[in-house]
Parts: C-alpha cells; structure tokens; sequence
C-alpha cells in the first residue's frame, strides 16, 4: 500500500523558515509586499486570493490588492501594471490569467518587471528556468511538485521522470526543473503514442492534463511516485485530480492526493518567491 503525501506539512515548513527570514528581513528596516492584480471577480482566483492572503498574513508579509474592471481596456491596464512596477515597496507582482479577451497577454509578459515576476509570466524568467538560472521565478506549482519530492526525499538524480501535460505552467516548467534535478525527463501530451506504456517507465510521474482520474493503475511503474497536478469535479461534484488515487495507491510507493497535495503548497512558494524577489531587489 503506497503512502499519501499531502501537501500541508510541506507549506507548513516553508511557512515556519520564511517567518523567520520575514522577521530578520523586518531588523533591517525591508518589509517584503505582494501585490495580487486581480481582473474582475472569477470565484476560483477569489478563493485562491483568500487562502494567499491569509498565508502572506500568518508569515508576515504585505498583500495588496488591485481588482481591476472586467472591461479594462488594453492600454489601462498596461499603465496600472507600469505603476506597481515603479513602486519601491513592491517587491512581487502576481496577475491572475487567463486575462479576459481585450487583455493580449503576448503583450503584457514583457511588460511585467522580471525581478516582480513571482509566477513566471515574463520570458526573462521562462529563460530562467531553462538556464537553470537561480535568481529567477519558476511558476509556483511547478515549484510546489519539486518541493514536495524534496520535503519527502524522492531522489530525482538519475531516476525517470516522466510528466503527462506540456503547458507552460504545469508540464513544460516542471520538465525543466526535473532536468535540473539531473532526472532523465520524458514529456507526453495529447498525441503521445501509447502513453500508459510511456508512463510505466517513470520512477516518478507528474500528472497536469486536466482529466478527471484518466491515469489509473495500467499507466503507473510499480513503486513509483505520483504527483498529482489535476484539479477536476468528478462525476459527484466533488473535487479530483488526473490520478485515479483509489486504483494506483497498491501499487505506487508514494502519491498527493487532491485535494490537499500540490493545491495546498503553491500559495507557500508564492511567498517564497516574494521573499526571495525582497532579498534580491535589496541585495541582502
Ligand atoms: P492545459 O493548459 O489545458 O494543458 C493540458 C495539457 O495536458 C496539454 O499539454 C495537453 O496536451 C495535455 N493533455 C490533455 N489531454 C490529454 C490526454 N488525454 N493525454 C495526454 N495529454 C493530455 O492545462 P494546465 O493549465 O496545464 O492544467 C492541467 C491541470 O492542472 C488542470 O486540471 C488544472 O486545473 C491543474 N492545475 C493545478 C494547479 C495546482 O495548483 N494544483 C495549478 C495549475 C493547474 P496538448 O498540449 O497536446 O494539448
């Protein structure tokens, strides 16, 4: 019987060393601050507001808010974002996405600051990630699956990962920071040929598609780790990952459930990434 790994442990002790950094930062007169550009009022970027409020709250660190118009035009938002780029008392930015239609997010990515940028929306910090660059941002979730397997000592060097989804927050970043690891990385998406054979060959499965309990027992190595990506409502309404957990945990050694796995640490990494962004802007 594999093992569940959630993900509250793993936030918890990034949230207690990042108070701590937070307090030491604060003796030197620097206060680190987020600023949340929210456009308009989607129910799931509000509720993934509340829990980074109140986890920036219990470290420490300043919030803000800018809720902009749903009808904002091109223009005014690029404005708005060129202010709290100048503001010295911002040291990270998050924009939630997608932008509504008027927005061309094409063109607001090189508009962000890239030393702001705490969930990889400027290509300064995509080049990063493929540079193996440490003074850039990865996107917080596929931040939050490589501090998982560390928090519960997976061994990357060497081993098989194999990630299922090549978006540009989920699959793609995460196969750069596998390979940055030293794991030998394979990508599969919606025209991989055979994947349950594909994905058998993985010491460690990531899985981000979007399709609600798709990767059963048939696609996994047995004693392997899987990580669970998917956010989906299954056929009861309730919330599930890609990974049929019920049908897979015999067989795997370790594996995040949903929810409460890799949901519940990237507001953690968001903060880590201010912090980090505070130090750098700082140079402490
Ligand atoms: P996305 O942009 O829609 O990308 C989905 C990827 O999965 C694509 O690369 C697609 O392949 C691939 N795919 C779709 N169906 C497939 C199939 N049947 N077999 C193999 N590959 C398939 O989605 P995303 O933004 O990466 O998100 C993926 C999932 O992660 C969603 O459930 C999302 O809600 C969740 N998510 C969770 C968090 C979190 O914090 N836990 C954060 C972000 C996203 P093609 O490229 O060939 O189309």
């Amino acid at each position: 019987m594999g093992q569940i790994i959630k993900g509250k442990p793993v936030a918890d002790s990034i949230s207690e060393d990042l108070t701590k950094k937070v307090e030491m930062l604060k003796t030197k007169g620097v206060a680190p601050k987020l600023t949340i550009v929210r456009v308009g009022v989607n129910p799931s970027d509000l509720a993934y507001e509340r829990g980074a409020l109140k986890r920036f709250a219990s470290i420490g660190i300043a919030t803000e808010v800018k809720e902009l118009s749903l009808e904002i035009t091109q223009g005014d938002f690029i404005s708005e974002l060129e202010k709290i780029n100048k503001d010295d008392s911002v040291n990270g930015i998050l924009i939630f996405r997608p932008l509504p239609k008027q927005l061309d997010e094409k063109v607001i990515k090189y508009i962000i600051a890239p030393e702001k940028d705490v969930d990889c929306l400027s290509p300064v910090n995509v080049a990063k990630v493929m540079e193996n660059d440490a003074t850039g941002f990865a996107p917080c979730t596929p931040s939050a699956v490589m501090e998982i397997l560390k928090y519960y000592n997976v061994p990357m060097k060497g081993k098989k990962a194999v990630v299922v989804g090549r978006s540009m927050v989920v699959g793609k970043p995460v196969s750069m920071l596998f390979l940055n690891e030293n794991a030998t990385v394979t990508i599969c998406h919606s025209k991989t040929q055979d994947i349950p054979t594909v994905c058998e060959d993985g010491d460690i499965l990531v899985v981000g598609i979007g399709k609600a309990k798709m990767i059963d027992s048939s696609y996994v190595k047995c004693g392997a780790v899987v990580i669970d990506v998917g956010i989906n409502v299954d056929e009861n309404g309730n919330m599930c990952g890609d990974v049929d957990t019920e049908d897979c945990l015999d067989k795997v050694s370790m594996l995040t459930p949903v929810p409460e796995g890799v949901g519940s640490v990237t507001t953690s990494i968001l903060a880590k990434h201010v912090v980090k962004a505070c130090i750098q802007q700082n140079r402490i």
